[in-house]
């Protein structure tokens, strides 16, 4: 009955990003069992459309079963140990929490805080990693989804390379709308999530680890604190033994194999060329009609726009009208930055000039204002 009466929506928050047809086709493919020599096949496929986006050579490049967060969970408990140090950039709700996360594991965290809509300066960074040269991790956000910033690697991950530290970095929003370049960037452990840029429903999380990261984890002197999420054991599945560690969400693996398919024939550049100009597009014409960008100028994420209201417009009703009246849905603030503005993804399926007419003819009639 509930699923009879389900209204499509035009997702344009900060994820769940639109679904194509192509992959909602996926999904509903025969379901087989996880090892299934044609389920190998497509999940070793699958393993070689995530070095493709994340733009690395890793081996142990996989989509972890859970969303993003769980990938991040994954990133960081293979390789801390309790008493460890993990320098942490936080400039928004992502940093936030792989700083929680990595206390948990009882990590000593040092953070490197910066303001919400600004990067983290590379120097600070770089200088607090030179106080803490025997820092097991260092962590940063490359797409802030609660602010709508891109943080600059490489001068990082060029810092980290030499020293005992991993460079851990979650790209969840970035995989598939701009680029990670896991392997220039010097990063050891990056991690994504299916429904932000790579279009495909939420339920898998991609994860790549550098030799440098396996190598950290088979030097460990206690087992990972998660058993779901070792990769010591899912080695064991992922390699050529094949052997049954927890069963892979089979349908979900089609899709993501789809989406990556979708990617390919478009092509990574002329995709990342679309994210930047469909973005571009919406920026100026926010701007236009009196909202503020929110993120730092120069370091603007195409996909995610957050952007403050004109004065004295409340945020809440007017996003309330956008989804009951107009059936878009667009994201509020998180954290310090609650109730001020909306973040607007243009992800994946989503980044087109027909969403972005739609979304504005919605903006202006409920702002009341006029397309320019
Ligand atoms: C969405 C997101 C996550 C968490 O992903 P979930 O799929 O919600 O668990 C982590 N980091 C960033 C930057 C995100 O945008």
């Amino acid at each position: 009955m509930l699923l009879d009466d389900l209204r499509p929506r035009l997702l344009l928050g900060p994820g769940p990003s639109p679904v194509a047809p192509r992959i909602l086709d996926a999904l509903g493919r025969p379901t087989v069992g996880h090892l299934d020599p044609q389920f190998l096949a497509i999940m070793d496929d699958v393993g070689d459309g995530l070095r493709h986006v994340f733009g690395t050579d890793h081996t142990m490049t996989f989509p972890v079963s859970g969303t993003g967060s769980a990938a991040m969970e994954a990133s960081l408990a293979n390789v801390l140990e309790p008493g460890d140090t993990a320098i942490v950039g936080v400039n928004g709700v992502f940093g936030g929490r792989l700083a929680e996360m990595a206390r948990r594991m009882g990590a000593e965290v040092v953070t490197v805080e910066a303001e919400w809509g600004r990067i983290v300066e590379p120097e600070r960074m770089i200088a607090i990693l030179r106080q803490h040269p025997h820092a097991r991790v260092l962590a940063v956000v490359l797409a802030e989804t609660s602010t709508g910033v891109e943080q600059p690697l490489a001068e990082i991950g060029a810092a980290v390379a030499g020293t005992e530290t991993l460079f851990v970095v979650d790209a969840v929003t970035a995989v598939g709308g701009t680029p990670v370049e896991v392997d220039r960037n010097r990063i050891d452990i990056a991690y994504a999530g299916t429904q932000k840029c790579l279009g495909v429903p939420p339920g898998l999380a991609p994860v790549t680890f550098s030799e440098r990261a396996m190598e950290r984890i088979r030097t460990r002197t206690t087992p990972c604190q998660s058993w779901y999420l070792d990769v010591s054991l899912l080695a064991g599945y992922l390699g050529s033994e094949r052997k049954y560690h927890h069963t892979a969400p089979i349908n979900m693996v089609y899709a993501l194999h789809e989406g990556l398919t979708a990617i390919r024939e478009e092509g990574l550049e002329a995709r990342y060329a679309r994210h930047a100009r469909i973005g571009a597009r919406l920026q100026g014409a926010l701007v236009e009609r009196g909202f503020r960008l929110f993120a730092q100028e120069g370091h603007r994420l195409p996909q995610l726009t957050s952007a403050l209201l004109p004065e004295g417009r409340e945020e809440g009703p007017l996003r309330a009208r956008l989804l009951e009246e107009h059936g878009i849905e667009v994201g509020g603030g998180l954290g310090s930055a609650k109730g001020k503005l909306w973040r607007i993804g243009l992800m994946g399926h989503g980044a087109t000039d027909e969403s972005v007419d739609r979304l504005l003819a919605a903006v202006d009639d409920v702002l009341g204002t006029r397309g320019a």
